[in-house]
């Protein structure tokens, strides 16, 4: 039986999460639940798993919690309460928060020895070293949830890391993917978060949009597998069918191909190294008919060439990236930016990061997330100065 603790578990990643551990109950215990506000989600999800311990983000939503719930399960709140969840003694912690608010966590369970299923790709993005680093003291493995990582991380297995050449991480392209740059930038905020194969939360659909989801997983891919930004290739694949490809020295490429489910990466991740049966069709591939593959248009989403910037700039600026990304996505969300403003923006507040601290190293998660508040308040001020 593993035991299995979840931080983010009403989110988009967390609800599919149990849906595979509540088609496979005889191998899965749910130990611990973490949510933010969606209370009544998180109430049905103690019911039917009994964690020990769960989660809320606020008082507020700890006492709408308890009323429907009763008593007999503590509920903890805020960062607490992450704290809590990521150190409930489990075998594995499915970090499946979204944004900068699960490094802390993730870094937490972590140095308390945990095996972590990483669905949070900001974590990796922000403090890359440091969370190898911590992996390396405490002896935890990091089992990517990110499609494309489980793919790299599945055609990897076996193989002498050596041997090793290139990866290749496919991309949708996303909604925009055949839009001119003028229509683009008249993108509405629905025609943003209509993914055309992935079923996500609201801003990793927007990143997929702007394609700044490709340059965080650059990033990602950079510390996962400790390849070079120059190593890592992206191609666009609009069938998300191939989940990501791995050239060796010898030429030979091994892919990973599925139907796009966030349920088979997740479950690798839970079950990793075994497999578990997942009642989804089998991949046709004669009823697919055609795999197309194509250049990424790096005039139109520019967002592609921030990874490899911010990686050879500074160890803080990929947390400044992001941190300005989280800003603009928002603000495009709520309406006050058009969608090519974003990657604009994001550029400008790691330029204006890079001028000052080119090649500065990072040390501690405190410098990481002073990068990160500076980079939140130059966007806020960029935002406005367009907005
Ligand atoms: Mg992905």
């Amino acid at each position: 039986m593993k035991r299995v603790a979840i931080l983010g578990s009403t989110g988009s990643v967390g609800v599919q999460t149990l849906s595979v551990i509540a088609a496979a109950p005889e191998r899965f215990q749910v130990t611990a639940l973490a949510a933010g506000r969606s209370i009544e989600t998180l109430a049905e999800q103690v019911r039917r798993f009994s964690p020990q311990q769960v989660a809320v983000a606020d008082e507020e939503g700890a006492a709408a919690l308890r009323a429907r719930i009763g008593e007999g399960i503590p509920i903890a709140v805020g960062d607490e309460g992450l704290a809590a969840v990521a150190t409930h003694p489990a075998d594995l912690v499915v970090a499946a928060l979204v944004g900068a608010v699960g490094l802390r966590p993730t870094l937490a369970a972590i140095e308390a020895g945990r095996d972590v299923a990483l669905a949070n790709k900001e974590v990796l993005v922000m403090a890359g070293a440091l969370v190898l680093r911590a992996l390396k003291q405490h002896g935890g493995a990091l089992l990517p949830v990110d499609s494309e990582h489980s793919a790299v991380f599945q055609a990897l297995s076996g193989q002498r890391r050596e041997d090793l050449a290139r990866l290749v991480l496919t991309c949708s392209g996303g909604p925009f993917r055949t839009w001119s740059a003028d229509r683009i930038a008249k993108a509405t905020v629905e025609e943003a978060l209509a993914h055309p194969n992935w079923d996500m939360g609201a801003k990793i659909t927007i990143d997929s949009a702007t394609l700044m989801n490709k340059a965080l997983e650059i990033i990602e891919a950079r510390w996962l597998f400790d390849v070079p930004p120059e190593r890592i290739d992206v191609v666009i694949h609009p069938q998300s069918i191939v989940h990501s490809l791995v050239e060796f020295v010898d030429r030979s490429v091994i892919a990973q191909l599925g139907l796009p489910d966030m349920r088979v990466p997740i479950a690798v991740a839970l079950a990793h190294p075994e497999r578990i049966p997942l009642e989804i069709p089998s991949l046709d591939l004669a009823a697919i008919g055609r795999l197309d593959f194509e250049e990424p248009d790096r005039k139109r989403f520019p967002a592609l060439d921030l990874a490899a910037r911010a990686l050879a700039g500074s160890e803080a600026a990929p947390a400044v990236l992001n941190a300005a990304n989280e800003v603009t996505v928002a603000r495009f969300l709520a309406g006050d930016l058009c969608l090519p403003r974003i990657s604009e923006i994001n550029g400008r507040v790691l330029d204006a990061h890079l001028q000052a601290h080119a090649g500065e190293t990072v040390d501690s998660v405190d410098a990481v997330l002073a990068a990160d508040a500076w980079a939140r308040e130059q966007s806020a001020k960029m935002v406005q100065a367009v907005a």
